[in-house]
């Protein structure tokens, strides 16, 4: 499982069954500018996601509100117990924040930019941010205007950038390329369709909303969910040709694709 924009959103909504709607009683931060931080009293109004942005907003009274923003970037994942219950399934190094409610405890493992800011300022943490591609006021022509509005740049970095449409990863970038038939490097510019290939960003996402097996092919079975991403040295499903795997110097930035379905278009002369 990567956490793409689908993961998050279940990641949300796994956070709002556990602890929406409860005051919590304790809390706890492992984070040196958090760690003095008690959320005792707060009750959880809101578990949300944007982009890949975790969002849970907090209310006291009288009128009191902010939000906890965390991202889980590679790694990070937040995982639900009931009280007194074993917090398995990561080592307990890797917390970095324990919300304790009558009936539920919220544990965060491995969690980046993790922040508190008052809910009226979320845009300081999100509002760079292009349309989200899980949310209800998803705006494709939106995604689209951002993504043509740099026609040079190559298209799997464009996708990458959470500015032009907020949601997707390597996983869904390599796929959605591959399913277009778009070379990774293709220019933006030069891509044959945008406003399909934002479309199908959009299908390929949402449909795996509510699962934690993140699939493009359709099938569930392992192994099989994926056409390209991480199937290097391995034939392509469609023509057989062993798919490639570039890394631009850190994992932020691996990529795959099948040269024979994605072949390279020669970028158009500069501006
Ligand atoms: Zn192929």
């Amino acid at each position: 499982m990567v956490p793409e924009g689908d993961t998050v959103w279940n990641t949300a909504r796994v956070l709002a069954g556990a602890i929406e709607g409860q005051v919590l009683t304790r809390s706890d931060f492992r984070v040196p500018q958090l760690a003095t931080v008690d959320l005792a009293g707060w009750l959880v109004a809101e578990s949300a996601s944007y982009g890949k942005h975790l969002l849970l907003r907090l209310t006291r009274e009288p009128d009191r509100a902010m939000t906890l923003h965390s991202h889980l970037r590679m790694d990070g994942a937040w995982r639900t117990y009931r009280p007194g219950e074993r917090w398995t399934g990561r080592p307990a190094h890797l917390i970095r924040v324990a919300l304790h409610a009558a009936a539920s405890v919220a544990v965060g493992f491995h969690l980046h930019e993790l922040a508190i800011v008052p809910t009226a300022e979320e845009h300081r943490l999100i509002g760079h941010l292009g349309p989200d591609l899980m949310g209800d006021g998803w705006d494709p022509a939106e995604a689209v205007t951002r993504l043509a509005a740099r026609p040079q740049r190559p298209i799997a970095d464009a996708l990458l950038d959470q500015r032009n449409l907020a949601g997707i990863g390597n996983l869904y970038k390599a796929e959605v390329l591959f399913l277009r038939g778009v070379n990774p490097w293709t220019v933006a510019g030069s891509v044959p369709d945008l406003p399909a290939m934002v479309d199908l960003a959009h299908r390929l996402l949402n449909a795996n909303r509510g699962r934690w097996t993140q699939t493009t092919t359709g099938s569930l079975r392992r192994g099989e969910t994926n056409w390209v991403f991480e199937r290097a040295g391995r034939p392509c499903r469609r023509c057989g040709t062993r798919i490639e795997r570039w890394t631009g110097g850190d994992h932020d930035r691996i990529t795959y694709w099948c040269p024979h379905c994605q072949p390279v278009v020669p970028a158009p002369p500069g501006p």
